[in-house]
């Protein structure tokens, strides 16, 4: 550890403090099942936490394998025998269109009650409920658009042939805690766009916006069953949910290890799958960029969200050339920034979601400069209330070593030099994962041949966490499979079938 300790920032003003706690009150808490708020049937409860203060601001029915259960059966009504099955497509999309109105309209409060549960600054609060009207109204546009092809059959006479996309039936899908309205966001929009009905099952550290999305689905007009949305544990509510054979496909996002268990409860009714899970992400920067704007864009890629980022640039690669320099301007960044409560206006970083992601984080760190690497900010837990962890910064870790190997999920930065561009791209290559890259300079035949040699479903040319609603998002290797947003994502929700006109 560099410098003095840590101190959160938690001066949070009073009438924001008011409104947060107004919104609370009023917050659905029950599961939304069929078109309604209901009581789960055993009656349990999950504890929702304030990371800022580590209190707990609220207590939502905990769905078990029960209220899955009946939510499925709802869906697969709802999919067959309601209205849903017969709006035109037309309406499917002013539905969604109506929601991402509403969800715009009431911006503000969504903003604030992400950051009482989640933590992060209410700007990025802000911000992720603004690209989550974006999906919402992207897919509302596609709901009309999901065409199939007219083909020509090159080896048959007589016949002509079309295709045409199907919904597959009822989704569920499971979300994290690190963007919790957004992801939902992106889970909803495409599966609804193309005509599905969806189970969808929030973390239970962050149940709260998925909640109160609930009632605004109820207010836009989409019938009954068509979304359901229960909080519960992963090993019951999810599990259920990953294991019931009348769901058609399950789109998850989160950690490996967990990905990894629903691909298997899927695999017995061949259910389809979808994962979207962690990253260890290189970002580079070359000789000839700019150390300015690569200190500031290497500190974004981790620091962003906390680090809690399945994208966050966590190992930055540094030309030897400006190593030095950009590393020290890193370090100094690093301890300036202010860590604080969500709802304080200075704060530029929140505090991570939970105590015992907080020990996980720090037992990287620790594992990490036992076994070498030198932490040159950051890097303590600091005294007091809420679960805050310093913007962390560590040099001369092994590449072998478990931190440069395995995601942290927190606002851990691994810091290396590098010589030339082989050995560039075998450390950036170098790990499981496959989520996204980013590139620092200026000098494009470079910046295009690495590009095209990254391991990476996204890769940011001076920039980094730019996500558009249009552009396909996923992992290479173990950080998933298929793609979320974009066209591409409507692949996964519809099935395509192939229908022969005999002509004779
Ligand atoms: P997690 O895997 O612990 O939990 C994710 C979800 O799965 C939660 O809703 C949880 O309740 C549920 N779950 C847990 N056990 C389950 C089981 N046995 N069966 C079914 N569901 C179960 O992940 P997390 O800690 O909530 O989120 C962090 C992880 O998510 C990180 O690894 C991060 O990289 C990843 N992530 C990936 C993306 C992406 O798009 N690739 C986006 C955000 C987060």
């Amino acid at each position: 550890m560099n410098g003095p300790q840590m101190t959160a920032v938690t001066n949070v003003p009073a009438d924001r403090r008011r409104a947060a706690e107004a919104l609370l009150e009023e917050t659905p808490k029950l599961l939304f099942i069929d078109g309604r708020f209901t009581d789960s049937k055993a009656g349990g409860r999950i504890p929702v936490t304030n990371p800022a203060t580590g209190q707990i601001i609220a207590e939502v029915a905990e769905a078990r394998a029960e209220d899955i259960d009946t939510a499925v059966a709802a869906a697969a009504r709802a999919f067959t025998q309601s209205e849903w099955n017969r709006l035109t497509p037309s309406r499917r999309g002013t539905l969604l269109w109506r929601l991402a109105d509403l969800l715009e309209q009431h911006a503000d409060d969504f903003a604030l009650l992400e950051t009482l549960d989640n933590g992060k600054p209410l700007s990025l609060a802000r911000g992720d409920v603004d690209a989550s009207v974006e999906v919402f109204r992207y897919y509302a546009g596609w709901a009309g658009k999901v065409d199939g092809r007219s083909v020509q059959p090159v080896s048959l006479q007589g016949w002509q042939a079309i295709t045409v996309r199907q919904p597959v039936g009822v989704v569920g899908q499971i979300i994290p805690w690190n963007f919790p309205l957004n992801m939902a966001s992106w889970k909803l929009a495409p599966a609804l766009a193309a005509g599905n009905t969806v189970v969808l099952k929030p973390s239970e550290l962050t149940p709260l916006t998925a909640l109160r999305l609930g009632s605004l689905i109820e207010r836009a007009g989409f019938p009954a069953g068509v979304v359901n949305i229960l909080p519960g544990y992963g090993q019951s509510a999810g599990s259920a949910l990953a294991h019931d054979r009348r769901v058609a496909k399950v789109a998850f996002t989160g950690s490996v290890a967990t990905g990894q268990a629903v691909a298997t409860a899927a695999l017995a009714s061949l259910t389809r799958v979808t994962l979207e899970l962690g990253g260890k992400s290189p970002n580079i920067v070359l000789p000839d960029a700019d150390p300015r704007k690569a200190i500031d864009g290497i500190c974004k890629a981790i620091f962003t969200n906390q680090g809690e980022v399945c994208t966050a640039g966590s190992r930055a690669y540094v030309h030897a050339s400006i190593f030095d320099e950009v590393a020290a301007g890193v370090e100094q960044e690093a301890v300036n920034l202010r860590v604080g409560d969500g709802l304080a206006p200075e704060t530029q970083m929140g505090p991570l979601i939970s105590g015992g992601h907080r020990t996980r984080v720090h037992g990287f760190v620790e594992r990490a400069q036992q076994s070498g690497a030198l932490i040159n900010a950051g890097g303590e837990i600091p005294e007091g209330n809420g679960f805050y962890y310093p913007p962390t910064v560590i040099r001369d870790a092994a590449h072998r070593s478990e931190i440069v190997q395995q995601e942290v999920f927190g606002p851990v930065l691994l810091l290396t030099p590098y010589e030339t561009e082989s050995q560039l791209i075998g450390l950036a290559n170098g790990t499981d994962f496959g989520l996204a890259a980013g590139i620092w300079g200026n000098d494009v035949s470079t910046i295009l041949r690495l590009a095209d040699q990254l391991q990476a479903g996204t890769v940011w040319i001076n920039g980094y966490h730019a996500v558009d609603p249009a552009l396909p998002f996923g992992g290479w290797k173990s950080s998933g499979w298929g793609r979320e947003l974009g066209p591409d994502a409507l692949d996964h929700y519809t099935e395509t079938k192939s229908i022969y006109l005999a002509n004779a």
